[in-house]
């Protein structure tokens, strides 16, 4: 029995990073979900896809030439890594997200990160809806504004230009289109501990984590 620790929030409530120190630290391996929709969303955006055509999107997202390796993202050959975190890929994977048929398509490809001696997943339903039965489930949080600050440092660090008011914007935008989706919305699943990391480092709540696990 493969054990995982399933970690879900809101944007940049830098559940990415705290979960890959945590699974760095336990020698597990990491799923970034976020990233398929991402990848997805790339994909779609490149292509020219209709963003309403559920049947569509699902195909492109059944055959993502995608591969992960050494926290480097590749789609075909190319690397997407910074790409995909632009706030345009971010707003249109919020978007595609809610269509019940293309998050079926992601399914099999979630669960296939589940390999000995563990997985650290990292979404929005890694609790609710991949892994339920996951021995350690995590909700992280932090206020919008301490997210919106932690995604302006991260955008301006990684050369894109980012705009305060804009992104407490889109941040509400799409905690709302997540907290409100009629699939798989944003919500703690059954049993999962809380964390709050508003007033945290990053360490911090990676320990607390590794914490909770050990118990
Ligand atoms: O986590 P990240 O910001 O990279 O995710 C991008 C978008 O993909 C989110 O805004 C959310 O709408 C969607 N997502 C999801 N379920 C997941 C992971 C991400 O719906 N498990």
């Amino acid at each position: 029995n493969i054990p995982v620790i399933a970690i879900d929030g809101p944007t940049a409530s830098g559940k990415g990073t705290v979960a890959h120190r945590v699974a760095d630290k336990l020698g597990f391996h990491y799923l970034d979900s976020g990233a398929l929709y991402r990848l997805t969303a790339l994909t779609a955006l490149r292509r020219g896809t209709d963003l309403r055509d559920e049947h569509a999107l699902a195909k492109l997202a059944e055959h993502l030439p995608c591969h992960f390796a050494g926290g480097e993202i590749l789609l075909a050959q190319e690397n997407v890594t910074e790409l995909i975190r632009a706030e345009e890929v971010g707003n249109t994977a919020s978007k595609i997200a809610v269509l019940p048929t293309l998050r079926h398509a992601l399914v099999g490809l979630q669960l296939g990160f589940r390999k000995t001696p563990g997985l650290v997943a990292d979404g929005r339903d890694m609790g609710t809806v991949i892994f339920p039965h996951a021995p350690l489930k995590v909700f992280l949080t932090a206020s919008v504004e301490a997210r919106a600050q932690r995604r302006y440092k991260q955008l301006i660090d990684k050369g894109f230009s980012a705009n305060m008011e804009d992104l407490l914007m889109d941040l509400q935008a799409r905690d709302e289109r997540d907290t409100h989706r009629a699939i798989a919305p944003l919500v703690p699943a059954e049993g999962a501990h809380v964390l709050d990391t508003s007033a945290m480092t990053a360490d911090e709540a990676v320990e607390t984590v590794l914490k909770w696990y050990a118990a």
